[in-house]
């Protein structure tokens, strides 16, 4: 049986918790090893608090706020190796030698499942540049003429982002994550310079939770949406 491992690639150091965090502790728990890259550190755009807290503009201050707050979530979510690209943000640049790089990523963890944002983002477009290099990358890892460590075509998750209606967001799975919420919670807990979204991000899983509940008919509070890229194949409808 081919070892499972998960990917996570996000723009900016905050994303992973709101929208990945349960599926990442929840996997962390079955003992898939899951791999993160955080393009950059969401200093100029997501990190309001930390740049208010601060009577010089010290840049490198707010960015070691931001990495410090993200280990320490990405430990409580249980992340295997967590690695920081540092491209700056608003905006982020995209480049093939990113893609080259996460191409490089994917071709050593060999993941079944990439999770990342949705391709479409009005009020963020990190988030669409994030996904258009991972699925670049997903090509260049996958393509035998780059090297014979190529990859299996990964499955690719686009997790719920901020504002859903605006993206085009039509989810397809509903990850249960009743058991890992309080982890989840405390990794909220330790992005202090985002605490406006604790209670936000509490309020959407509860919603997914509900959502979730109702179609597998089984109790569920807390859940997490995801909108899948490619089929899956089935030998049958059940
Ligand atoms: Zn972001």
């Amino acid at each position: 049986m081919v070892d499972k491992s998960i990917v996570v690639i996000t723009a900016h150091v905050g994303d992973f918790v709101w929208r990945c965090g349960g599926a990442i502790a929840l996997h962390a728990e079955l003992g898939v090893p899951v791999q993160l890259v955080c393009l950059s550190y969401g200093e100029n755009g997501e990190s309001n608090s930390a740049w208010a807290a601060q009577a010089q503009n010290d840049r490198q201050a707010v960015k070691e706020i931001r990495r410090a707050e993200a280990e320490r979530a990405a430990a409580l979510l249980g992340v295997e190796s967590l690695h920081f690209y540092d491209l700056g943000d608003y905006p982020l640049p995209e480049s093939a030698e990113t893609v080259d790089r996460l191409s490089r990523v994917l071709r050593a963890a060999k993941p079944q499942i990439i999770v990342t944002h949705p391709e479409k983002d009005p009020s963020n477009l990190d988030h669409c540049r994030t996904f258009n290099m991972v699925l670049g990358a997903r090509m260049k890892a996958i393509a035998p003429g780059h090297g014979a460590d190529f990859i299996q075509p990964p499955q690719v998750l686009c997790f719920e982002p901020h504002q859903p209606e605006l993206c085009g967001f039509k989810p397809d799975t509903i990850l249960d994550i009743t058991p890992v919420w309080e982890k989840k919670q405390n990794a909220m807990q330790a992005m202090a310079t985002q605490k406006n979204l604790w209670t936000y991000y509490e309020r959407v899983a509860l919603q997914r939770g509900a959502q979730g509940g109702r179609r597998a008919q089984k109790a569920s509070m807390y859940g997490e949406a995801y909108q899948t890229i490619f089929p899956s194949a089935r030998a049958s409808f059940f």
